[in-house]
């Protein structure tokens, strides 16, 4: 994964590994089931957002009650945000589940 994982770049926008563009997008792979809650993500422009799903998902096929979920990012903001202790910097606009077995939504996931 590390070809598509973003980087902050002196600027402080994260960007795309793979392209100059801004990352304003964000994908994760969450599984709440087991002993551990497993939690894959990857920042990607709107030109390799497939990408970086298509990835995230090939990595998920052997999680159980996996969930994907695509958020709106501010790449410009990132930085600040983290830096407040922010932790969900993103606005989820997709999600789907994925892997075997039945999905369990993420924490704080509503439907
Ligand atoms: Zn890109």
């Amino acid at each position: 994964m590390s070809a598509l994982v973003a980087h902050v770049t002196p600027g402080g926008a994260i960007a795309c590994s793979t392209c100059p563009r801004a990352a304003c997008f964000q994908a994760r792979i969450e599984s709440p089931a087991g002993p551990e809650h497993t939690r894959r993500q990857a920042n990607a422009c709107a030109s390799h957002l497939v990408e970086v799903i298509q990835l995230l998902r090939a990595g998920a096929r052997e999680l159980t009650g996996g969930w994907l979920t695509v958020l709106a990012i501010d790449p410009y903001a990132l930085p600040r945000l983290a830096a407040l202790g922010v932790t969900d910097q993103g606005f989820a606009f997709y999600s789907a589940p994925v892997g075997a077995g039945p999905a369990t939504a993420p924490p704080g996931y509503r439907r």
